[in-house]
């Protein structure tokens, strides 16, 4: 290769991406919280910036070995606060994994500079810089390569990391065969490979980390707003765009599905006489309640005030019966729970709210009938070619 970077110009690139992505994070905190999982790497570009303007310095007033130093410490420890970043991208940075990364990286530090000081190779320096590196880097690498419904974005961040880690062990080992005669930036087309590919991380991780903490933020607000806030279980709208791809699910398959409703009896009553904050407590822990019983698969949602909806796919009359039966039982207590109970095949177009309303007046039947039991209701009411009965359908919402 007859061109090559020149070590100063790919220093002062690697500056400039990283005091760029300084300045872009320190404007976003202005006006955004400042949740930790941006500081983490906030921080760590800051120390990145700084240890490569360090390494410019390199051979100037300062001592080599004073600077080969600092800037590798600065870069150890913003590789482990990078990784920590990510790992609590991820939702897995507990307390033990913090220890561990807290010791890496003290170990990392102590072995580096006891090199420097002591047994001053570039060789070996290399060897441990990337290896406490790699190992950093590789326990979020897989994390978001292997999450089993990870976006494609974090399935690409994953891999960009398990690519820099995987690059770092190979340095390592090129470093310790050749026993000394390979530099952090030689001559030719490994020099330039080392300039663009630290360049394109840098970019890409940079630009890919904000992107994944946005992507991040942005699946909170839509769990939030998918949630009933009071009992944390999905609220109605969620409930019917998810209950409407269940069905269209199962009129392919040609598979029964069964939906239940439920509603306290006499809650009016309960806060009545207890006080309001009392009926949010027995709505919170009849919903925990319920949602122990039920199957992964299985649809719970608040319909609203003290009636729920469950849809459970590809459950037979008997098993939503016996479904039913064990919610019924598991309130008795300071308060009892009415059920209207559907099993039905559903077809292309079957009407969600068609099929609530025949629940609703399976339900208006079992508080008719004295409460505290289930009702099972009509199944060809659910299906639209058949005219539901007005009269009884008036008394249901009555
Ligand atoms: P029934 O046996 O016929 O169901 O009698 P009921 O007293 O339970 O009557 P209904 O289901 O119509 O009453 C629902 C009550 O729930 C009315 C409303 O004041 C109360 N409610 C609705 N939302 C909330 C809430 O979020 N918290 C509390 N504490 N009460 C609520
Ligand atoms: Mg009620």
């Amino acid at each position: 290769m007859s061109f090559r970077f020149d070590p100063q110009t790919v220093y002062v690139f690697l500056i400039c991406g990283h005091i760029f992505t300084v300045v872009l994070l320190s404007a976003y905190r202005r006006s955004e919280s400042r949740d930790g999982l941006i500081s983490a790497f906030y921080v760590a570009k800051l120390l990145q910036a700084a240890a490569w303007t360090l390494m410019i310095l390199k051979g100037s007033f300062l001592d080599d070995r004073l600077v080969i130093s600092l800037v590798n410490t600065l870069l150890l420890i913003g590789t482990a606060l990078e990784a920590a970043a990510l790992l609590r991208m991820h939702g897995t940075l507990s307390v033990r994994s913090r220890r561990i990364g807290i010791g890496v990286t003290l170990l990392a530090i102590l072995t580096f500079n006891g090199v420097v000081f002591f047994y001053n190779y570039e060789y070996v320096r290399i060897v441990v810089a990337s290896v406490f590196s790699a190992v950093l880097i590789a326990p979020p690498a897989l994390k978001l390569l292997i999450e089993p419904r990870a976006t494609a974005l974090r399935r690409l961040m994953g891999g960009l990391y398990g690519f820099v880690a995987a690059a770092l062990f190979v340095r390592a080992g090129a470093a310790s065969f050749s026993g000394g005669t390979t530099a952090l930036l030689t001559a030719g087309v490994s020099q330039n490979l080392f300039s663009i590919s630290s360049y394109l991380t840098m970019v890409l991780a940079n630009t890919g980390f904000v992107l994944l903490a946005k992507q991040k933020s942005d699946e909170e607000l839509v769990r939030l707003a998918s949630l009933d806030d009071l009992t944390q279980i999905w609220n109605r709208r969620t409930f019917l765009n998810k209950a409407s791809a269940i069905l269209d699910r199962h009129a392919k398959r040609n598979l029964p599905v069964s939906f239940l409703l439920f509603d306290i009896d006499g809650f009016k009553g309960i806060n009545d006489t207890h006080g309001h904050d009392i009926g949010d407590r027995v709505l919170r822990e009849m919903s925990a309640i319920v949602a122990r019983q039920l199957r992964p698969d299985d649809l719970f949602g608040r319909y609203g005030g003290d009636e729920f909806a469950i849809l459970l796919p590809d459950t037979s009359k008997a098993e939503s019966t016996l479904l039913a039966e064990r919610i019924r039982a598991s309130a008795q207590g300071a308060y009892t729970l009415s059920i209207g109970a559907l099993t039905f095949v559903p077809r292309h177009g079957s009407d969600l709210e068609r099929i609530y309303k025949c629940c609703d007046m399976a339900l208006y039947e079992a508080k008719r009938a004295g409460r505290n039991r289930i009702q099972r209701a009509e199944p060809h009411y659910a299906e639209s070619s058949v005219a539901m009965p007005a009269r009884e359908l008036e008394r249901a919402r009555v």
